[in-house]
């Protein structure tokens, strides 16, 4: 079967942006297509698919099991880097236990879809490296949304992290001064847990092995 087929029979990514409006519109216009059945063999047992240049506005993402999925005329300069970023997202995927273990250790906290207002979680963007496990509470209280900055014309790349306390009900931009501390005051993909460490860790990256020290050492 071809690779995004099989993709999306694990993780059903398109069938939940298909039963969300705003998201469905996100991606009106977008092609998600790989431009030839050919892939190209990456660290950890990854293949890489190059995908039309507009499938998910150009933006490098994963699919499940082992699928990097890079956009056609992709920069080179940037190449390496952003592929490192990726195999992270399919290791956290592959051995979720081991790094929901390490999240939990930095103060993060799972909480479901349920609990979020449906207002908020309507607006939110879908991302493919994240679908699996979308909200986590940092110190199990504020939870970063990534929302849709229009909701009459939605763009994946027009999205700003909304912070909301579930204690106090409260959703605003600025980040809690503890997760600053943590982070720094502006960290890029600040909307999930699993962005913060790709993020932190491409930038040590050198080798797999990696991957295993970063989680050991927190
Ligand atoms: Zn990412």
């Amino acid at each position: 079967m071809e690779q995004l087929a099989k993709a999306e029979r694990l993780d059903h990514f398109f069938e939940q942006v298909k039963s969300s409006p705003i998201n469905r519109r996100a991606r009106e216009f977008l092609s998600y297509a790989a431009m030839s059945q050919e892939t190209e063999p990456y660290l950890l047992n990854t293949q890489i698919v190059t995908m039309h240049p507009t499938a998910e506005a150009g933006m490098p993402h994963t699919r499940p099991p082992n699928i990097i999925c890079m956009p056609k005329y992709y920069p080179e300069e940037r190449r390496e880097h952003t592929l490192n970023h990726e195999i992270i997202h399919i290791d956290q995927r592959n051995r979720r236990y081991k790094w929901d273990a390490f999240f939990e250790r930095e103060g993060w906290k799972r909480i479901s879809e349920q609990d979020i207002p449906l207002r908020w979680l309507q607006r939110c963007r879908m991302n493919p490296d994240t679908i699996d496990d979308r909200f986590w509470a940092w110190q199990g209280r504020h939870v970063p949304l990534p929302m849709y900055e229009r909701d009459d014309r939605p763009d994946l790349r027009q999205v700003s992290i909304q912070w909301w306390d579930k204690e106090t009900g409260i959703r605003q931009s600025q980040a809690p001064l503890s997760f600053q501390q943590r982070y720094g005051s502006s960290p890029s993909q600040p909307e999930h847990p699993r962005e913060l460490a790709a993020v932190e860790l491409a930038r040590i990256f050198t080798t797999p092995s990696d991957i295993d020290r970063y989680l050991n050492s927190k």
